[in-house]
């Protein structure tokens, strides 16, 4: 007898959806739908202001036109797979499914002061980073701009709902920290970034300053962003300020040299009046040391940037560790002596792999399996 398998899901571009367009296009393609243009900032209400981006329970969308909206330009693009919540529901991970079966997740964070959203930019990643979860795998697909900004609406929603532990909180903040290299997925994450920040109903409203964006430095890409008038932050994943050590932890390096990307985040600050930050995994003895410290305190001392050092969380099966708190400590000295701003993140979500960048493959292969 044959086995019938069932077909592997094809991993492909996801149908188009309104929020992949810009605000033109958007009331093109309600008019082609031979609706009124006013439809169009309809649609925006309810996604933007209301996060809501179930048509089914839209009251002033008659059934017919519901449908005819649902079919074109609003097809359901993430499911949620699962959520796990840790540091006293301060801190939750999603886990959301895409229409062609691939697996992506966003971290929501609580705070005193703000709430955050960690979104994913692209399934999987080709930076290759060896020290981060997502690199592993490799790339599988970008996401497109409505699959990101979807994982943004979602957080919205349950910030608005109260689901986290404080009572219902307004969204403040968003971090291209999850999986995916954004430069990489540019023009997706363009599109994004004017769903976000976009005054209402055209986008959600949120200001630029509350939302940062994370590259590996690939120099042309923060060029091109600080030509946009989107004045994000910028964080640039430098991890060490030598070359050498550089071309193997962050493999880009070999095609644009820390001075190049220094450069560059140079020119954005500079264009766009924001300090940029400084991503500084600290790898117990192989970036760490004092020598490095300084030498990465001489290279900042005189521009516009901050360092944002990381406890390494070490990815499973990975010989590399964390640092010592005595040597962690000893870093940030070196810098605050020589006038560098410094701060160390904290690990939120570390013991479901929902810290930033630590988003994991792990789970991800777990629940392949088991469909
Ligand atoms: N590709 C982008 C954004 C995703 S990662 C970038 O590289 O900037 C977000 C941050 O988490 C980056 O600074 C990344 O280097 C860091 N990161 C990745 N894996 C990590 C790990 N295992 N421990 C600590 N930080 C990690």
């Amino acid at each position: 007898m044959e086995l019938k398998l069932e077909p592997k899901s094809k991993v492909g571009k996801p149908p188009q959806h309104f929020l992949d367009l810009n605000q033109e296009e958007r009331k093109e393609a309600v008019e082609e739908l031979g609706l009124p243009k006013f439809r169009a900032n309809q649609i925006a209400i309810h996604l933007f202001e209301h996060f809501n981006l179930e048509i089914d329970s839209w009251s002033d969308f008659p059934k017919d036109i519901k449908e005819k909206v649902k079919e074109n330009i609003l097809p359901s693009l993430i499911t949620k797979v699962r959520s796990i919540q840790t540091d006293n529901g301060k801190t939750r991970k999603d886990l959301w499914k895409l229409h062609d079966g691939v697996l992506v997740e966003s971290v929501l964070m609580e705070y005193p002061d703000r709430v955050t959203v960690c979104i994913s930019s692209q399934a999987g990643c080709g930076m290759d980073c060896p020290f981060c979860a997502t690199g592993q795998g490799g790339l599988t697909r970008n996401l497109s701009a409505a699959e990101i900004t979807a994982q943004v609406i979602a957080a919205a929603a349950s910030a608005a709902k109260g689901e986290l532990s404080g009572g219902p909180k307004r969204l403040s903040n968003i971090v291209f920290m999850g999986m995916g290299e954004p430069m990489a997925n540019y023009n997706a994450v363009i599109q994004t970034l004017h769903n976000i920040i976009d005054p209402n109903p055209n986008g959600m409203g949120i200001s630029a300053r509350n939302v940062t964006v994370s590259t590996v430095g690939l120099v042309p890409g923060i060029e091109k962003l600080s030509k946009e008038n989107i004045p994000v932050t910028l964080a640039v994943s430098l991890h060490t300020p030598d070359d050498e050590l550089r071309d193997t932890l962050v493999p880009i390096n070999n095609r644009y040299k820390v001075n190049e990307v220094l450069e560059a985040a140079d020119d954005y600050a500079r264009k766009t009046g924001r300090r940029y930050s400084i991503e500084y995994a600290l790898i117990k003895e192989i970036n760490d040391q004092a020598w490095r410290a300084a030498l990465l305190g001489r290279l900042l001392k005189n521009r516009i940037a901050h360092v944002n050092l990381i406890p390494l969380n070490p990815t499973p099966g990975s010989k590399w560790t964390a640092s010592s708190k005595k040597d962690e400590k000893e870093f940030i000295r070196i810098l605050e002596e020589q006038g560098v701003p410094v701060s160390l993140r904290d690990t939120r979500g570390k013991e479901i792999d929902g810290a930033c960048g630590q988003l994991a493959a792990r789970e991800i292969e777990l629940v392949n399996r088991n469909e």
